[in-house]
């Protein structure tokens, strides 16, 4: 179940906070060698331009909860007044076949993950300064300044959590980010090979 057997797959999470640039690091891993990105169900409203199935999967509240008393996520968290989790037979059924599902999630979730002990490379990437996440936050436009707010707090208190990581990588500049987790997953995941 722990993905520790030779042909099994790893987890590839990339965490932190809000607005951070996750979102873009991902997009960039997506498609290399065996990683696989991993679609989340969510009760938050769409962003324009999102497109269910895609970029989340988008569920009443009622859905998503009927969905986790069944046991369909292997992770959930409740997240600035909204719930999102990890949809779990997507995961074991990559993993079972050799390949590293890619998830892109934040701080409670990934404290149930190291609980259940899954095997993965878990990575946190971290803005400059507190200063420059709030800049990156704004520039999305479409956040009401309260939400920005909440979200915020929010990273305040996961900046706290860099334990429960491996690795630790600050999004200065994009590229040079990629550039150090491309570097990570070389290392951890020797002979996997990423075109
Ligand atoms: P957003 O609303 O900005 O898309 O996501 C809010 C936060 O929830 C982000 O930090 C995002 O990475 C995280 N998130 C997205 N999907 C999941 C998930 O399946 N589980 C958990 N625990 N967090 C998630």
């Amino acid at each position: 179940m722990t993905g520790n057997g030779e042909a099994k797959g790893r987890l590839i999470v990339i965490s932190g906070p809000s607005g951070v640039g996750k979102t873009t690091i991902c997009h960039a891993l997506r498609g290399r060698g065996r990683i696989v990105r991993s679609v989340s169900a969510t009760t938050r409203v769409p962003r324009p331009g999102e497109v269910h199935g895609r970029d989340y999967f988008f569920l009443s509240r009622e859905d998503f909860v009927a969905r986790r008393e069944r046991g369909g996520f292997l992770e959930w968290a409740e997240y600035a007044g909204n719930l999102y989790g990890t949809p779990k037979e997507f995961v074991k059924a990559e993993t079972e076949r050799g390949y590293c599902p890619l998830l892109e999630i934040e701080v409670q979730g990934v404290e149930q993950l190291r609980k259940l002990g899954w095997d993965g490379i878990y990575v946190f990437l971290a803005p400059p300064s507190l200063d420059d996440l709030r800049r990156r936050l704004e520039k999305r436009g479409a956040m009401a300044p309260e939400v920005i707010e909440r979200r915020m707090k929010v990273a305040e208190q996961e900046m706290n959590r860099k334990d429960l990581y491996d690795h630790v990588v600050v999004n200065d500049v994009v590229e040079r980010a990629l550039a150090e987790v491309l570097a990570i997953l070389d290392r951890e995941l020797q002979g996997g090979r990423r075109d």
